[in-house]
């Protein structure tokens, strides 16, 4: 069915792009049949000894932001053929909405993975509650079966509804969850780990809130190239208050838009290399993955990436 879609979008630029990046050894008839995730890798090493995994993403990032403005897509959460444009000033990943639905490419492409690989699951927690991608979520697994919660201050209360934006929102601090220890079949984390500084121990509470046999899925900027986290602010307790300073170590320091504080916007505290997945398997999890996906026909472009992982 995909195919057919891919046919009507498919265009002189599609065509130019496979043959730009097209390389002597490495298949990409992924890349001409609409296939998303291309490799998979365990960590920083497996990764850069990939020769031509290398010699591809080079290719990649050099026609990458080539883009037309305007460009039809099929869309995974329409399950339909919609108009995408470029607002790529947040970057590739944050462009490209789905002017149907209004999820962006990255969101897409996390539903796109969720779909395919967890839609059986019962039992959601998803890291989010006043965003649209909220909803989305709610739509595929039943309203019954999915929680989700925003991070409302230091004053409130883990567990606990507020009053939020008109809405009933829950309030979790991740680092210090209310859930119960192995409540969640599947975790959805978007784009919340650069702006978390106690990463270990965040990791920590999810993996003590999946179930057995659960999964857990991140998606955050990724920095492909780099082996450890870069830090580029920090949380300094003060003493016997239970108040923190910040210490800036980039400056100015960086912002991203939060939909649950629209003016104050989200610190971003890392800039996460492999050493992430590191953390992830001393926290517990197993079968700790990236995976790296493009899609031209669904406008994911670059080489844009998620991590699975699963608690045994
Ligand atoms: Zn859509």
């Amino acid at each position: 069915m995909i195919n057919n879609f891919i046919k009507k979008i498919r265009n002189k630029w599609h065509n130019d792009i496979i043959n730009k990046i097209f390389i002597s050894n490495y298949d990409i008839s992924w890349n001409v049949s609409g296939k998303t995730w291309f490799a998979e890798f365990e960590n920083y090493h497996n990764f850069i000894s990939d020769i031509n995994i290398q010699d591809y993403i080079k290719k990649l990032f050099s026609i990458s932001y080539e883009p037309p403005y305007s460009i039809p897509i099929y869309c995974d959460i329409c399950k339909n053929i919609s108009i995408s444009n470029s607002f790529i000033l947040y970057g590739i990943e944050e462009s490209y909405s789905c002017n149907n639905c209004g999820m962006n490419s990255r969101k897409r492409a996390m539903y796109e993975f969720v779909y395919n690989q967890y839609r059986n699951k019962k039992n959601i927690y998803i890291q989010e509650a006043v965003t649209t991608a909220y909803y989305i979520y709610e739509k595929l697994f039943n309203k019954n079966n999915i929680i989700g919660s925003e991070y409302l201050g230091e004053d409130k209360t883990c567990g606990k509804y507020y009053n939020y934006l008109n809405n009933n929102i829950m309030h979790q601090d991740c680092t210090n969850m209310s859930f119960s220890d192995n409540t969640f079949d599947l975790i959805i984390s978007q784009h919340i780990f650069e702006h978390i500084f106690e990463v270990k121990q965040s990791l920590s509470e999810l993996f003590r809130i999946t179930k057995p046999n659960g999964a857990i899925v991140l998606s955050f900027p990724f920095f492909l190239f780099q082996e450890k986290n870069n830090i580029l602010a920090r949380r300094i307790k003060i003493e016997n208050k239970n108040e923190f300073n910040i210490e800036y170590l980039h400056t100015p320091p960086k912002f991203h838009i939060n939909p649950a504080d629209p003016q104050g916007g989200s610190l971003v505290y890392w800039e996460h290399g492999w050493e992430f997945l590191d953390i992830m398997r001393d926290v517990g999890y197993t079968d700790v993955k990236l995976h790296l996906y493009n899609n031209v026909y669904k406008g994911y472009f670059g080489c844009q990436s998620l991590i699975s992982a699963k608690k045994e």
